[in-house]
């Protein structure tokens, strides 16, 4: 066991992964050289991927509190990264103590830190699960302690689902989650697009990394909200979505989308 309580063989630092180079980019320190210097090379073909990763973060934060005001009281983070300030359960429970999160990772290192973290709190827990297995994460004993689906939940797809190939079949993905809602839940979801810049070399710097990226058009993003209406304003790049302040200097270059949609 290393010191942070996992098996050194579970945990490859020798290649880069999304979760560490996005932890990188957001000023953390849960990262390696690898995944350092992947990161470096997207910033230098994107500059904008580091007010990017901030705007996706402020539009989670503002997504969380729009979801838990509209009174969902149970959280499904799929693909929630290394723990970051203010995590989500924080930012609900800002708004609604009694706020449930069950927080989802493939990534082991992500579980071993969030695990440390996340102990102390009954009202959530910490799962090691793959996206790619939607029906594995609804049956997931772990995930049914604090989630219960026959009450709304808010599915948290957060700067994930280009980490999914075409291969893998998306629509699947999100009809299995939507099938297992009931009405009232959310879908809460950011996406990475060359939409606004030819990205295809940040595409390559995923090349060697765990995951590949994906980008997708607006239409293609807009399709993973099929069963789900979104709410206002739509689908936005994120500093524009219901913005709580005015959007960093920018904005328009930022190459992720978000949207917010209601199973009704
Ligand atoms: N949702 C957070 C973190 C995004 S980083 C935020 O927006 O701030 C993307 C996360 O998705 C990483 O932690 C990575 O490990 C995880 N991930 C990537 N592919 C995944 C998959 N197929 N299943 C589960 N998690 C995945």
């Amino acid at each position: 066991m290393g010191k942070d309580g996992f098996r050194a063989e579970e945990i490859d630092t020798s290649r880069p992964h999304p979760a560490r180079i996005y932890d990188y980019l957001l000023g953390g320190k849960d990262n390696y050289e690898a995944d350092q210097q992947a990161a470096d090379k997207l910033a230098a073909v994107a500059p904008e991927v580091w007010i990017g990763v901030r705007a996706n973060r402020a539009f989670l934060r503002r997504a969380v509190r729009y979801i838990v005001g509209s009174g969902v009281r149970q959280i499904l983070d799929i693909g929630t990264g290394l723990p970051t300030s203010p995590n989500v359960h924080e930012i609900a429970q800002e708004v609604a103590q009694d706020v449930r999160v069950a927080y989802v990772d493939n990534d082991p290192i992500v579980k071993a830190h969030a695990d440390a973290l996340l102990s102390q709190f009954g009202a959530t827990s910490i799962v090691l699960a793959d996206l790619r297995d939607p029906q594995a994460i609804v049956d997931h004993p772990d995930v049914r302690r604090v989630i219960d689906f026959d009450e709304p939940v808010a599915v948290l797809l957060v700067a994930i689902f280009h980490f999914i190939t075409e291969a893998e079949n998306p629509g699947q993905i999100i009809s299995t989650l939507r099938d297992a809602l009931p009405k009232g839940s959310y879908l809460v979801l950011s996406h990475a697009t060359g939409d606004f810049a030819d990205r295809s070399d940040a595409q390559a710097v995923y090349n060697n990394a765990t995951a590949t990226m994906n980008l997708r058009s607006r239409a293609e993003v807009e399709r993973l909200f099929d069963g789900f209406e979104l709410i206002e304003p739509g689908l936005t790049q994120v500093p524009f979505w219901r913005p709580d302040a005015p959007p960093p200097d920018r904005s328009g270059e930022i190459g992720f989308y978000g949207g917010v949609a209601r199973k009704t």
